[in-house]
C-alpha cells in the first residue's frame, strides 16, 4: 500500500466514509454507528472491544491539543494560570465529545490500512 492510498484512507474515515467503498455510511445518527456499511456490507465494528483504538485516538488528541495549546498561551500571552485551567479544562471535557466520530472514523479507516481482507 503507497503512503497515498493510506493517507486517502485516513482522510475516508475523518470525513466519517466507508475505508473500503467511500460511500458516507460510518453513523446512522449522533453516535449510533451501523454494523456494516450499506453500500458493499464492510463491518464496522470487527470484534468486541475494537473502539478502544478510537478511545486511544480520541485520547491522543485531545491531549495534543490542551498541552500544546497550553504552552503556546503560555508563551505568547499573558494569560494566567487559573485561566488556563479553566479554558483547557474545558476544552478537555467538550473535546473529545466533539472528535467522537471523526476518532472512530480514523480507526476504522486505520484497521483497514493493515488489515483489509475482512470478507464476513
Ligand atoms: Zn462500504
Amino acid at each position: 500500500m503507497t503512503l497515498k492510498r493510506a493517507l486517502g484512507l485516513l482522510g475516508r474515515g475523518l470525513r466519517l466514509r466507508c475505508p473500503r467503498c467511500g460511500a458516507k455510511t460510518l453513523f446512522r445518527r449522533g453516535f449510533a454507528m451501523h454494523e456494516r456499511c450499506r453500500v458493499c456490507a464492510y463491518r464496522f465494528e470487527r470484534e468486541q472491544g475494537y473502539f478502544v483504538g478510537a478511545m486511544y485516538i480520541n485520547y491522543g488528541v485531545t491531549v495534543l491539543i490542551i498541552v500544546g495549546g497550553y504552552f503556546a498561551l503560555e508563551w505568547w500571552t499573558p494569560i494566567t494560570l487559573a485561566q488556563q485551567l479553566a479554558l483547557w479544562s474545558g476544552v478537555g471535557i467538550i473535546l473529545p465529545v466533539a472528535f467522537f466520530r471523526q476518532a472512530r472514523g480514523l480507526w476504522v479507516g486505520f484497521d483497514y490500512i493493515f488489515n483489509p481482507g475482512e470478507d464476513d
